[in-house]
This record gives structure tokens, C-alpha cells and sequence, in this order.
């Protein structure tokens, strides 16, 4: 991971066609010209030149990214937007950001994991269920409870181990802190999967993947966390497999030798398995962090479930980006609505994807649009399905 200052040439080769423009959603929403690479990078330059000073200012146009990387796909030049972005985080911002990744993160996380685990236990759902309309109508905090309701409701139970089967591949399972502390659902149906493709699965105890650190600008922590994963990461396997589209960005980002072998769950159950689910009409949306290999999840998920109906811009932001819905709550807004919109169009029941942030996103434009469709991680969609 580069410094700012290095970056100074690539930042020198944008030719300033605004490609950029097309692609970037806060652009599309605000028309602002510093919240997009050219602009930013603009920016960037008269820093390093000493040309500008750090402002305030230029700390909210640093904030104003999604990290969506659909510049970096975009650019004629090639320039890594996201990457230099995110050195620029890391050196100039002061940045705050929700669940602070601090000597009590696992004591707020094992907080929330208790209130859920007590939600749950309440059976209270059952009735946030048949009464969600009128719920809805309370406004800002009805809704925000039957998005609390969606989240923590568990779609996949855990199957009993089947023993002494031989295994045909060894893997390990990076758990990211959702599933850990928040809803096992996903992870349930992870390990079914794997075990009914007899796959062996490695657990271990991992670190928060660090990538919210390196996106506030704190990459001493990230490298910290890096350095703790990186150690349990280092053991002989075929694939180190990931639910969260998110944390398996990150991982890549460690760059460490294994970072060939991460892999999707959903791509690595279409190398070892042919399933064919003919059910009703589903939809996908890629996350941000899966678009490196958005040909190949489109393909296999054209080869996997016959009633597929593609969303327009299904690889664009749903809009939520963790912190970003916090701290731009309107933009965020604006964007979802558009990928709510094109959910609509496919009239589908089901929205299937791959990081638990997209699925906070997703449901929570649905209950904005009062609209009732499910969210699921697309693991738990085949377990359940196949
Ligand atoms: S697309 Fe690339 S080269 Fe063109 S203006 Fe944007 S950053 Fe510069
Ligand atoms: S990463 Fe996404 S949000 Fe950020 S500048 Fe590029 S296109 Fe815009």
C-alpha cells in the first residue's frame, strides 16, 4: 500500500476526459466535480504541490466516495481511483466513523450480538411480521426497527455434522463480524454447503478484516489487524472462502501469498458443483467489492438459477458504503432509490447477493419504498433451495 506522494505520476497521467463522470453514482446524484476522481484528483495534486491546504472542505470531498471502485473500471488511463483515494484518507483525515474499531470493539460488538440474541429469543418477530405495515407508518424509527427485525431474523439453521466423509478440498473460512457477532444465518449456510459438497472447512478465531479502518484513514490499525489475520491465514489449504464481499476484499488487499486463493463461496460451490435451481423469479446485485469478477458471478449465475432476471446496473452501489449512509444520509438515499427502482422492474421476490452490508442497504431501501421483497446472501438462498 503506496503512500500519497507516490502516487503523484499516475495522478499526473489522468488526460481529464471526465469518463469518470458516467460512472461515478455521487456524481450522478450531485454534479459536483471535486466528488469525482478528476476533480478529486485535482485536489490531490495542489495538495502535494503545496498549492492548497487541507480544509474542511477537502475532508468532506474525501468523504464522498463509495469506495465502489466503478471508476477504476471505467478509466481509459487505468488509474486505481479507489487506491488513491484511500492513501489520501490515510494521510489527511480525521475521520470518525460509527462502531470505532477500538480496545472495546469486541465489547460493543458482544453488546449488539446480546440485544440480537434477545431479540430472537423473544419471539417477537412473529409479530413485527404481521403488524410491519402499521410499524412502518411510525416513521424514521418504525422503520428502522423493522430493518433491525430483517437483519437479525435467522433464514438457515446449522445441520447436524456429517462424520467420516471424505473430504475433496480444504478450505478456510474467514468469518467477518456480522455473521460473528450479529446473525450466524449466513454462516450456517456456508458450513452446510461445504460439508454437503464434502469440502473440509478450517475455523478459526479471525480479526475484524481492518478494511473500515483503511477507509476512515487509519492504516496502522488496519496493518495491525493484518498482521493478526495474516498469521491464521498462513496455513496450508486450497481456498480461503468468504460470505462477505467486503472482508474478501480486504484479505486481497493484505497481499500476501494466499491472496490468489481467496474466493467467493457462491464461485467456489460453481467450480465443484453443478446445481440447476428452477424456483421463482430472482434477481442478483453484485457488491462493490465483488466487481473484479463480475463476468464470471454473472455466468454462473445465469448457469445456476433458470428464473434469473437481470437488474439494469446490477453492479452499480446500492447506495449504503457502511459510514456513508450515516454520514450522507441524503445522497445514500438518492442512490438506493435507483437501485430500488431497477429491483422493481424485475419484479422479482427475491434479491439476492453477497456481503451482509448490501443486504443492510437493499432492505433498507425496500422499507424505505415500503416495498415487501426478501434480501438474502445467495449462499443461503441455494441452501435453502438445493
Ligand atoms: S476517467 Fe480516468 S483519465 Fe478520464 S478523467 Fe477520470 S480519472 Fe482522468
Ligand atoms: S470509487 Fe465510486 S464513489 Fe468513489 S469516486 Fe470512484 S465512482 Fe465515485
Amino acid at each position: 500500500m503506496k503512500n500519497l506522494e507516490e502516487y503523484e505520476r499516475e495522478l499526473k497521467t489522468c488526460s481529464k476526459c471526465g469518463l469518470c463522470q458516467s460512472v461515478c453514482p455521487i456524481y450522478k446524484e450531485t454534479g459536483i466535480e471535486t466528488v469525482v476522481s478528476r476533480g478529486k484528483f485535482n485536489m490531490l495534486l495542489g495538495l502535494i504541490k503545496g498549492d492548497l491546504k487541507y480544509s474542511q472542505n477537502i475532508d468532506k470531498y474525501l468523504s464522498l466516495c463509495l469506495n465502489c471502485k466503478a471508476c477504476d473500471d471505467f478509466c481509459p488511463s487505468s488509474i486505481k481511483a479507489s487506491e488513491i483515494i484511500t492513501a489520501a484518507k490515510n494521510k489527511y483525515k480525521k475521520y470518525c466513523y460509527t462502531i470505532k474499531y477500538d480496545s472495546f470493539f469486541k465489547l460493543k460488538m458482544l453488546s449488539l450480538s446480546f440485544v440480537f440474541n434477545l431479540y430472537r429469543f423473544s419471539h417477537f418477530s412473529f409479530l413485527v411480521g404481521k403488524f410491519e405495515k402499521y410499524i412502518i407508518k411510525v416513521g424514521f424509527l418504525g422503520k428502522l426497527f423493522i430493518l433491525f427485525d430483517k437483519i437479525s431474523r435467522i433464514t438457515v439453521k446449522r445441520k447436524p455434522t456429517i462424520k467420516n466423509k471424505e473430504k475433496n478440498l480444504k478450505v478456510i473460512y474467514f468469518e467477518g463480524c456480522f455473521t460473528k457477532y450479529l446473525n450466524p444465518s449466513v454462516k450456517n449456510a456456508l458450513l452446510n454447503q461445504l460439508e454437503k459438497n464434502n469440502i473440509e472447512v478450517i475455523l478459526k478465531n479471525f480479526e475484524c478484516c481492518g478494511i473500515s479502518a483503511l477507509y476512515s484513514g487509519k492504516k496502522d490499525l488496519f496493518l495491525k489487524l493484518k498482521e493478526k489475520n495474516t498469521k491464521l491465514l498462513n496455513e496450508e489449504c486450497d481456498y480461503i472462502v468468504c460470505d462477505c464481499a467486503t472482508c474478501l476484499s480486504a484479505i486481497k488487499e493484505y497481499n500476501e501469498s494466499f491472496s490468489n486463493k481467496v474466493i467467493d463461496i457462491f464461485e467456489l460451490l460453481s467450480k465443484t458443483n453443478s446445481t440447476q435451481i428452477q424456483k421463482e423469479k430472482i434477481t442478483y446485485h453484485l457488491p462493490c467489492h465483488l466487481r473484479e469478477n463480475k463476468k464470471e458471478i454473472k455466468n454462473e449465475i445465469e448457469k445456476t438459477f433458470s428464473n434469473y432476471v437481470e437488474m439494469k446496473d446490477f453492479d452499480s452501489c446500492c447506495g449504503f458504503a457502511g459510514d456513508f449512509s450515516i454520514n450522507f444520509p441524503e445522497i445514500s438515499e438518492k442512490i438506493s432509490d435507483k437501485k430500488i427502482q431497477n429491483i422493481e422492474k424485475t419484479d422479482s421476490n427475491y434479491i439476492l447477493t453477497s456481503c451482509p452490508g448490501c443486504v443492510i442497504g437493499l432492505n433498507k431501501g425496500l422499507i424505505n419504498k415500503n416495498l415487501n421483497k426478501k434480501v438474502l446472501n445467495i449462499i443461503e438462498y441455494l441452501e435453502i433451495n438445493s
